[in-house]
């Protein structure tokens, strides 16, 4: 295995190939959930890498509302204050 794949960083995947041996294939771990700018709650959005996410949907990638930047309570929160100020 060539050095830089030795990385933990990296995740390791147990493949089967179809003559039956198995081989150790290295992929880039999952990005981590996206989080609400105000309170740090995972939000509802597709987790997956940049050259991933270029092949889904506008739609598929954030909600359709507005502010998707934070999580639905806080953005209700948001919308109150900015109405409100
Ligand atoms: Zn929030």
């Amino acid at each position: 295995m060539r050095r830089a794949l030795r990385s933990r960083s990296l995740k390791k995947m147990q493949v089967r190939l179809p003559s039956g041996k198995t081989v150790v294939h290295i992929k880039k771990r999952r990005p981590s959930a996206a989080k609400c700018g105000r309170c740090g709650a995972k939000l509802n959005r597709a987790r997956l890498r940049k050259t991933q996410l270029a092949k889904l949907p506008k739609t598929k990638k954030r909600p359709e509302r507005s502010l998707p930047e934070f999580c639905p309570k806080c953005m209700r929160e948001v919308l109150k204050e900015r109405v409100r100020a």
